[in-house]
């Protein structure tokens, strides 16, 4: 019986873009299918492992038919029963179909390297239609009726039972007639060396031989290595073959890795380990299929599982590679497995080998490890509030911009540190949502006076790093838009404002009752006339803008409105309260000084219309005086 199914939106898209538009590197297909085939390999070895009547000699196939134009990938895997194959090939409720389209349409014509993408992106089976039509797909799962699936690519496919000798799947490829070097043994074993020589499988091409005797014998071919890259040399390894180990790996997009580490464990517990630092972050770094995966685990060489969380912190996600243990058990189930002790001893060391190498990268090409603090910058900073234990090494490789630095450079807190001027006790940040808001901060005034730096948090993790960070190098960090500000040599000039324009606060204090807990003199200020500072332990405003846009409700903390005594309008501001004018229009220009410190401090105005419609009434009306 054949039953034929629609396909969902999604896919239909995604197919149309494989079949007209993404020519630029159709040799993947191979590699997206043998990825699959591998996968599907890993699954049945494992479970072979606790029922070892099902194992079988494992292995790929590819099949070239010259005559009938198809090209066959067979493995004796895992296979899918009916519903699976629904699930998996025609549906895709998966996120990543829609990411991808998403990223398509964001990168409208460029689309060149977008065939190296479809493999991060969970889509690798629809690679197959930029080379053929129809594409069909003969699956067996254990003792379950195969079954055939078939689509032209177009809005449709088909499901109907089928006879597959053995448990595992063959995907035949009606080859384009655009398409036919992939008919030719010569390409198929270049492609398979070129991206999927290190499967820990045998890829195998039926070849045929002509004796001395000119007589043709049928043989098979080994088409890939199969040696392990992470049990080789470095030294032995090239630079492609990384690269498409890489690609084999990542869970990002991209083919490109900033740094291969190397590692090898002894004593307590013996492993082997490749690790990538990614030179780029995903479109979207916070897609939970990408944070599901993680290092891939291996036992003697042998896949266990890619979703073990216990092999590294959450804040080196972006990292990716193969640990592979000589002295984990191996027939225990993937459970039982995680709450292995020996994984925390795995985890302790490839944390601190990844941290090692981040600093030295750091140290010896700044460049490179600047572009990648930016990429990935952020989620290392977790780090410095969930791994207490490496937090004085994390201090030492993250990076922040700073007030003199210029835009996009970021330096490190021993540069910051080294850069303090004698006077200088404390290290100064203030954080925001982006550096052009933090920048023009009234609160930044006396510490551009003195010559001290003051570091940029804007990262929305930032502020809530800080609350856990308090020291670096035997100084305090300080917010410059928190709390007291001591400045000895202000205390007198701070001193006599407060006495000479006690009348000014007091009706700024009154008028703005509802609004600023305080309103106090103070030397934090040399050009502006005042600023809205955080009283004590009170979350700031970028923190309660956070807060807020996370649908929270949090209460409204009043700030301390802070006066600059060397202000001209200060000065004002008194002798019009001195001379007793009118109080309504003195009302008026208060709460304007108060909505644009509301502004210089990043907060959103409660009424912005009305605050432009103020200050243009105010200006007729000095223009007219
Ligand atoms: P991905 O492999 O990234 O999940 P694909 O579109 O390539 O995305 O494949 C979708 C799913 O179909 C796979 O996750 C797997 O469950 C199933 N699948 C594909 N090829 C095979 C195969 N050769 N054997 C068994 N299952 C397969």
């Amino acid at each position: 019986m054949t039953e034929t199914r629609e396909f969902k939106t999604e896919v239909r898209q995604l197919l149309q873009l494989m079949i007209h538009s993404l020519y630029s590197n159709r040799d993947i297909f191979l590699r997206e299918l043998i990825a699959n085939a591998a996968d599907a390999l890993d699954k049945a070895r494992f479970e072979s492992l606790t029922d070892p009547a099902s194992a079988r000699e494992w292995k790929i196939s590819i099949v070239p038919d010259k005559e009938k134009k198809t090209l066959t990938i067979c493995d004796n895997g895992i296979g899918m029963k009916a519903d699976e194959v629904v699930e998996n090939i025609g549906t895709i409720a998966k996120s990543g179909t829609k990411a991808f389209l998403k990223m398509l349409e964001e990168k409208g014509e460029k689309s060149g390297d977008l065939p190296e993408l479809i493999g991060q992106f969970g889509v690798g089976f629809y690679s197959a239609f930029m080379v053929a039509s129809p594409v069909e797909l003969i699956t067996r799962k254990g003792d379950e009726p195969a079954v055939c699936w078939s689509s032209t690519g177009e809005g449709e496919y088909t499901i109907s039972e089928a006879e597959r000798d053995e448990p595992g799947t063959s995907i035949v490829l009606h080859l384009n007639d655009d398409a036919e070097i992939y008919l030719e043994n010569w390409k198929i074993a270049e492609i398979v060396h070129r991206y999927s020589d290190f499967i820990a499988y045998p890829i195998i091409m039926p070849e045929v031989k002509i004796g001395e005797d000119k007589k043709e014998t049928q043989t098979e071919r080994i088409l890939n290595s199969q040696k392990a890259i992470w049990l080789r040399k470095p030294s032995e390894i090239t630079e492609d073959e990384y690269k498409s180990f890489y690609t084999h790996l990542s869970n990002f997009g991209g083919t490109e890795y900033l740094k291969a580490i190397h590692m090898t464990a002894e004593g307590a517990s013996e492993f082997k380990a490749l690790l990538f630092l990614p030179k780029q972050a995903p479109f979207n770094l916070l897609m939970p299929d990408i944070q599901k995966k993680g290092l891939q685990l291996y036992i003697k060489r042998m896949f266990i599982t890619d979703e073990c969380k216990e092999l590294l912190p959450d804040y080196l996600r972006f990292v990716c590679g193969v640990v592979d243990s000589s002295d984990l058990p191996l027939n225990v189930s993937r459970e039982i497995l995680q709450q292995n002790p020996l994984l925390d001893k795995i985890r302790t060391a490839v944390t601190g080998k990844v941290i090692s190498e981040m600093k030295k990268l750091l140290e010896n090409d700044r460049e490179n490890y600047e572009k990648f603090f930016a990429e990935f910058g952020r989620i290392v900073k977790e780090g410095l509030h969930t791994d207490r234990p490496n937090a004085e090494k994390l201090k030492d490789i993250v990076l922040y911009e700073s007030m003199n630095t210029p835009a996009g450079k970021r330096i490190t807190l021993k540069e910051y540190v080294d850069a303090m001027p004698e006077s200088q006790q404390d290290i100064y940040y203030i954080t925001g949502d982006k550096r052009e808001a933090v920048a023009s901060s009234p609160a930044l005034e006396y510490f551009r006076s003195k010559g001290y730096d003051v570091l940029f948090m804007t990262d929305p993790i930032d502020e809530w790093v800080m609350q856990s960070m308090y020291q670096y190098a035997q100084k305090y960090f300080k917010s410059v838009i928190k709390g007291d500000f001591e400045d000895k040599e202000a205390e007198e000039k701070v001193k006599n404002a407060a006495e000479k324009f006690a009348p000014a606060a007091e009706f700024l204090q009154k008028t703005l009752a509802e609004k600023v807990s305080a309103v106090r003199f103070s030397g934090r200020l040399t050009d502006s006339p005042c600023c809205l500072i955080v009283d004590g332990q009170a979350l700031s405003p970028h923190m309660e803008r956070l807060f807020r846009a996370m649908n929270q409700e949090i209460p409204v903390s009043k700030r301390i409105l802070e006066l600059n005594g060397e202000h001209p309008l200060i000065a004002a501001l008194n002798e019009k309260i001195a001379a007793e004018a009118d109080e309504a229009e003195l009302v008026r220009y208060v709460n304007v000084l108060y909505d644009q410190a509301l502004l210089l401090e990043g907060s959103p105005l409660p009424d912005p219309a009305a605050f432009a419609k103020e200050v243009v009434t105010l200006l007729g009306e000095a223009l007219k005086k």
